[in-house]
């Protein structure tokens, strides 16, 4: 590769890039591969970390791939048809172009349901996602309703985030989401949204690696943002309440009762929908993939794929080996990612690695409705149950110990 010989005029080997990870000498789960370096790790008698024993009480409760989380699942398709009784749609799906949204919309269609496609457009989608989500929705014949957000705006608060110094680069596009899709739901009176999220496929992430709320967003938007959020959908502790207690809009995650293989669900959507792999999680959408694959390894020296691997462990798609082995090939990026990020944003090279340099910084640094959530944890528990939030909302944002 003539561009990065030493002879090179424009070598790239300035800027510092992501290596694999070789766990020998830590502490390790007993059954995944989190090491005692993972936020919020502690370890029970048998050496299992606390992430493995939550999901080991999800997959309890939810009866994960047994008969009876089927039964239970296909009652709630019962419900969600009910609701839906007379309206054009009777459920909302998300959709961004990648594997476990694309399947949930083709699962819906089998299970009868009439299914609205909803999509947060942060405009840093990549082309093989745009494709894929037109492809998947022309094919199964479903409606889009999709909420772009003004890509200046959308650049404001990345950058906002990045000169904040916290892990949580991209968790405005995860906000935006979920408000679009409220407001997808609530535009068409629809009940239920339903979530390709598996915790059996794709582990819990730890709190200390990803946090977001509406007000971590606006305050760290007012401290280091340039325009105003106009176009931006945020979500904030009123909007919350309205979509769960006034509209009551229910969010299912099928895949925490049903069985699911994402090679299996990757497999059917390239032969029935034409689909496209993009060749990791998380890997659809350029902001995403330059969080995971680069920002997060090089600033605060974690790299999320062990939540993915150790999930494959779990679940036994990998053997413990197999996923410590991989888990040593650096990171995959799409080449000139990094430039893209410093390009779009306007930031010189030497503004980017002296930001990159910063001390680092969490959202315990930054005003946050984490305190509120934890204060009203018996109330969302009473949610979670009723499925108005999420139940890893719940266990999470919650609780006053960090997982
Ligand atoms: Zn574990």
């Amino acid at each position: 590769m003539a561009q990065s010989t030493p002879e090179s005029p424009t070598p790239k080997s300035a800027l510092p890039m992501p290596k694999g990870r070789d766990l020998s000498g830590l502490k390790l789960c007993a059954r995944c591969i989190y090491d005692e370096t993972v936020k919020g790790i502690t370890f029970d008698e048998r050496g299992i970390c606390v992430y493995c024993q939550t999901v080991e009480n999800l997959q309890k409760e939810y009866a994960t791939g047994t008969p009876e989380g089927e039964a239970r699942f296909m009652q709630i398709v019962d419900d969600i048809k009910r609701a839906g009784k007379g309206k054009k749609y009777d459920c909302i799906v998300g959709v961004s172009g990648g594997t476990d949204s694309s399947y949930m919309l083709l699962k819906a269609i089998e299970w009868g349901l009439r299914p609205l496609a909803v999509h947060y457009d942060n405009t840093w989608n990549t082309a093989i996602a745009t494709e894929n989500i037109r492809k998947v929705l022309k094919k199964l014949n479903v409606d889009l309703y999709t909420h772009v957000c003004a890509n200046k705006e959308a650049d404001d608060i990345i950058r906002a985030f990045f000169k904040a110094s916290v892990p949580d680069l991209d968790c405005a596009t995860d906000i935006a989401l979920a408000e679009t899709l409220y407001r997808g739901a609530a535009k068409h009176g629809v009940q239920y949204v339903l979530e390709g999220h598996s915790f059996m496929a794709e582990g819990l992430s730890p709190l200390g690696t990803i946090y977001m709320d509406g007000k971590y967003i606006e305050s760290v938007h007012k401290m280091f943002g340039t325009m105003p959020m106009k176009t931006y959908p945020n979500m904030k502790f009123a909007e919350f309440m309205k979509w769960t207690l006034r509209y009551r809009i229910k969010k299912i995650r099928p895949l925490w009762f049903i069985d699911y293989s994402k090679d299996a669900a990757k497999k059917r959507l390239k032969a029935e929908l034409d689909w496209q792999d993009y060749g990791g999680h998380h890997l659809e959408n350029r902001i995403t993939a330059f969080h995971h694959a680069y920002y997060n390894p090089i600033k605060f020296g974690f790299d999320n794929r062990n939540t993915v691997l150790s999930a494959s462990v779990r679940s036994g798609v990998l053997t413990r080996e197999q996923a410590l082995e991989e888990y040593k090939t650096a990171p995959y990026m799409e080449d000139g990612l990094v430039e893209y990020f410093m390009k779009r944003l306007g930031l010189s090279e030497d503004e980017f690695v002296r930001i990159l340099r910063q001390p680092n910084k969490s959202y315990r640094d930054y005003p946050t409705y984490k305190k509120r959530f934890e204060r009203l944890r018996p109330f969302f528990y009473v949610l979670a149950k009723a499925h108005l939030v999420p139940m890893s909302f719940y266990i999470k944002y919650t609780s006053k110990k960090e997982i």
